[in-house]
């Protein structure tokens, strides 16, 4: 078999409602941007794949326009730690190889987990925010995920003042003693405007002790830059809540060092971002042999969410993480290039079972939205 041509669609999909990501102070999301690949052979199958979110922005001029116009470049060091968000945009290879899985998936008719001794069983989810709310809207949230089956929910922790971000952890922590409550920081990869700010280590060690004194948190995630691995190493010594991280973080080699450094309790590499399948199976395996939790990030578009779901269901993972804000995030626009959206039943998603990586693309609407 032979790769033949790549064929690629810009999709831009128009949400019902605006997104505000707390990672990215300031900024109002109203379209889900979309790379979709179509990866050709002359077997006449054809790989998918999707590149989303800032990873489809790959415009050397104009990333350099952002970060650099207006600023002056006599302050190098300044400049150099605003341009370390380059890192984050523009597609990796992980990208490109969840489009051969699933071309060997469908050559030989199975999901891609079933080539890799996994199996169907649906997989426990949290359900994973994206927004920052004050505690009386953020508790409805929770009440409706709790009537949906979800067992875990992660809230983001953004704000100016960390003590308002404390009080709506709190909260739900009243009002749902059993609730798993995962916190996100975001502080790993810094796709903020240019200067946006980053914790120091006592922010990340008081919001820790905070937490402990809540109770029942799955995991504290992206406290610190994602290769700072000693400072994470010493925060996780310091606090009985378990540090997660790795979903930017690109190679199996950073993730050995998060093993080695004993920075992480928590693996989370991506599928499309982090480290593919073949060497997500790999992290999975460093996890498993050093007691670490393995739950990939898989916040993307449904092409991703099902790359990593089929990751999932070929390891031993503690949770997968289900990208959920109404009304701006829901299933149907995360999946909106699907013929129907990938969705949690009872807490728990079940892996796509068709051949490949099992989910089957809307092409009459790839092909209206196509630019
Ligand atoms: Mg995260």
């Amino acid at each position: 078999m032979e790769i033949t041509d790549i064929t690629e669609y810009t999709l831009e999909y128009e949400m019902d409602a605006t997104f505000e990501p707390s990672w990215y102070p300031g900024f109002e999301q109203s379209i889900h941007r979309v790379q979709l690949f179509e990866v050709e052979t002359d077997a006449g199958i054809t790989g998918i794949t999707s590149v989303s979110g800032d990873a489809t922005r790959v415009d050397a001029l104009d990333l350099a326009r952002e970060y650099l116009v207006g600023e002056d470049p006599r302050h190098v060091e300044q400049r150099l730690e605003d341009l370390r968000s380059l890192d984050s945009y523009g597609p990796r290879p992980w990208h490109f190889e969840v489009a051969c899985w699933d071309i060997v998936g469908k050559d030989v008719g199975k999901p891609v987990h079933a080539l890799l001794g996994g199996d169907p069983d649906p997989i426990p989810a949290y359900a994973s925010t994206g927004e920052l709310r004050g505690p009386d809207e953020r508790l409805a949230y929770v009440e409706e995920r709790v009537d949906e089956g979800f067992e875990a929910v992660k809230l983001r922790f953004h704000s100016e003042d960390i003590s308002e971000d404390v009080e709506v952890a709190r909260r739900v922590r009243e009002a749902f003693p059993d609730l798993t409550l995962m916190v996100d920081l975001n502080m790993a990869w810094s796709v903020s405007a240019p200067g946006g700010e980053t914790w120091t280590f006592d922010d990340a060690l008081g919001v820790a002790r905070e937490l402990e004194a809540i109770g029942n948190i799955g995991w504290l995630e992206e406290p610190f830059d994602g290769r700072n691995y000693d400072a994470l190493a010493r925060l996780r010594e310091k606090t009985d809540v378990p540090i997660a991280g790795g979903e930017f973080n690109d190679g199996v080699h950073h993730f050995r060092e998060f093993v080695d450094r004993e920075s992480l309790d928590v693996l989370q590499p991506d599928a499309m971002l982090s480290a593919g399948i073949l060497k997500g199976k790999l992290i999975a395996g460093l996890a498993d042999l050093h007691g670490l939790q393995f739950a990939p990030h898989t916040w993307n578009d449904g092409v991703g969410f099902a790359a990593n779901l089929q990751l999932l269901a070929c390891t031993n993972p503690t949770w997968c993480e289900y990208p959920i804000e109404p009304p701006g995030w829901t299933p149907e626009t995360r999946d909106f290039l699907l013929d129907e959206p990938v969705t949690a039943e009872d807490g728990a998603v079940r892996p796509p079972t068709d051949p490949g990586l099992g989910v089957a693309i809307d092409w009459d609407r790839v092909h209206e939205l196509a630019s």
